[in-house]
Formats: C-alpha cells, sequence, structure tokens
C-alpha cells in the first residue's frame, strides 16, 4: 500500500521535503497557516490545506491519524512545534519527524516522543564547515557525537598505493568502507586494492581520528 505522508509547515525545509515527496511518487497532506504558501502547493502536493496544526479538531477532522509518516517544519515558533507533535502523537500518527531549531528544542521533542528529531542547518553547516576545511572533503555525515562518515577525494599521496600499504586502520584507526571509482562502487575493497586518480573514499571513524587522516593524507 501506498505511504501517507503529512507535511506541516511549507517554509523552505518543509517545502522542499513535500516536494521531493511528491516527486518520488508519496501521497502528500500539506498544511500551513498561510495562504499563499498553500496555494503555491496545491498543484505539487495530493492535498494542501490552509489550518493550524495546534488546532486538535482540524487535525483530527482532517484525518491526520491515517497519516503513515508526518515531518513538522515549523520554523521559529517552537511553542507551536512542539503542540503540534504532542497532538500528533496522541491521534496515534505511527511516525513523526521534527525539524528542531536548538538543543532545548530537542530535549522537549525528545520527551514527547517525537521519532526523529533533524536540525537541517546545524548538520548543513557541519557539512560544509568540513568541506570548507578541505575541499577534498565531499560530504560528511554525522553518526553520533564522537562518530562520523566522510567521502573523500583520493589525494595525491594515496594515489597509486594498496590499502595495505597506507594501512589506515592501523596508523589513524579509521576504516575505508567503500571506494568510488566513476559509477562503479566497491563496497568491500580488498587490502590489495589499488587507489587510483579521482576515487572516492568512503571513511568511517572517530571524529579525532578522521581528522588525523585528513591532515595525513588527504
Ligand atoms: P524555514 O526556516 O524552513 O523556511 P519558516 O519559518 O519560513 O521555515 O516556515 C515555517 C512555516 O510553518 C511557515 O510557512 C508558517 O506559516 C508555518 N506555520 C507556523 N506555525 C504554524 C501552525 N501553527 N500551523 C501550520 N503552519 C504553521
Amino acid at each position: 500500500m501506498k505511504k501517507l505522508y503529512g507535511v506541516i509547515g511549507l517554509g523552505r525545509f518543509g517545502g522542499s521535503i513535500c516536494k521531493e515527496l511528491s516527486k518520488e511518487g508519496g501521497e502528500v497532506l500539506a498544511l500551513d497557516l498561510d495562504e499563499d504558501k498553500v496555494n503555491e502547493y496545491k498543484e505539487i502536493a495530493s492535498d494542501a490545506v490552509i489550518a493550524d496544526s495546534t488546532d486538535e479538531l482540524a487535525l483530527k477532522e482532517l484525518g491526520f491519524r491515517n497519516l503513515d509518516h508526518v515531518i513538522v517544519a515549523i520554523g521559529d515558533n517552537i511553542h507551536a512545534s512542539i503542540l503540534t507533535t504532542l497532538l500528533l502523537r496522541e491521534i496515534g500518527v505511527k511516525r513523526i519527524t521534527v525539524k528542531a531549531q536548538n538543543d532545548y528544542h530537542e530535549k522537549i521533542l525528545q520527551k514527547i516522543g517525537a521519532d526523529e528529531i533533524v536540525h537541517p542547518e546545524r548538520d548543513m553547516g557541519k557539512r560544509i564547515a568540513h568541506s570548507i576545511i578541505s575541499s577534498n572533503v565531499l560530504d560528511y555525515l554525522e553518526l553520533s557525537d564522537e562518530y562520523s562518515v566522510v567521502e573523500i577525494k583520493a589525494g595525491e599521496k594515496m594515489q597509486g598505493k594498496t590499502l595495505l600499504e597506507l594501512d589506515i586502520r592501523a596508523k589513524y584507526g579509521c576504516n575505508v568502507v567503500a571506494i568510488k571509482r566513476g559509477k562503479e562502487i566497491n563496497v568491500s575493497p580488498m587490502a590489495d586494492e589499488q587507489i587510483m586518480y579521482e576515487d572516492i573514499l568512503i571513511i568511517i571513524g572517530a571524529d579525532k581520528d578522521i581528522s588525523r587522516f585528513e591532515k595525513a593524507l588527504v
């Protein structure tokens, strides 16, 4: 059965989620207080409605309880974001993802049972900072406070060497989990795999180890 999604708040973040889910064929109910925003998404989402998501009755009447996954993308109004999440939980929405504005907001969202809490600006800021520090860092994904996955263009110092010669695990404590070469991706590189010009390495490890690795080899 087709999954049913709800997007509450059609700012830049919610709007982009709504567009992408719809583009991928998802059934999306979009909601915002603002009439212009709702009109903008009438053609994009399966349905777009003007409503206040802190109004329990409105959420019930719109059938939010039947949705599989709701994304709360209310921007600055933390109070409305919290209340909306609480109501969605009470109504029985299966999965709720909420955009948090700050750590205090996140703590409350955790307490009231949001399934996923995202910090798009903070995470994007970190990713961009890493690619500014080294133009060879293509992407950066934080796994926890201590561990990350990075996508790195093979530096000159790596080219022509095998993973065994580079000895990344022993020297830097990081693991090369995959190597991208053009359209091919090798998800279990062997020790005798030779790194070539323009290879992209996917590396997992503790942030401090990744940082040592980047300084030495990237
Ligand atoms: P972004 O930073 O992602 O652009 P915005 O703060 O611009 O976020 O957008 C948040 C959206 O959420 C706005 O379009 C606003 O009208 C909507 N919104 C705020 N409060 C409510 C509410 N209680 N019910 C429905 N929509 C809301």
